[in-house]
């Protein structure tokens, strides 16, 4: 399995999602508001494989404050809208990967929705 882990790499306050974000790595964009945006996985697990990711660098979901309340539903939502536009109808996953055992590989939180095809459970 490729190891796209850039813990070690990048800077304390960035990751490649930074530069995604910022336009610095050219990506076409599905969705864009002023707290988020959302983009193809470039690794796609499933059909339809997007990731929605808060421009507010947040690690992980873990570190998420109070503060991050409103953040972390207008994400979800955002995830929602999304599946929509993709039309997911039959259903889709909404994953979130926390830390080392949670198998994060880029640290600044971001929401996997996953889905266009029957997924299984469990997932390990
Ligand atoms: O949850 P996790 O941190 O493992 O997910 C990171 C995701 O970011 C992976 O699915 C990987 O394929 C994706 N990625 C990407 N573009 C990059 C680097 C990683 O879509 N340039």
């Amino acid at each position: 399995m490729a190891d796209t882990t850039e813990k070690n790499t990048a800077t304390p306050d960035d990751t490649i999602f930074g530069k995604i974000i910022r336009g610095e790595i050219k990506t076409e964009f599905l969705y864009k508001d002023d707290k988020c945006v959302a983009f193809k996985d470039i690794n796609p697990v499933a059909p339809i494989h997007i990731l929605i990711v808060p421009i507010k660098f947040i690690t992980q979901i873990s570190e998420a404050k109070e503060e991050d309340e409103k953040l972390l539903g207008h994400l979800l939502l955002v995830a929602k809208k999304v599946a929509e536009d993709q039309k997911l109808d039959k259903g889709y996953r909404l994953v979130i990967n926390n830390g080392k055992e949670g198998q994060q590989s880029v640290y600044h939180l971001h929401i996997h929705l996953i889905g266009g095809k029957q997924l299984s459970w469990p997932p390990c």
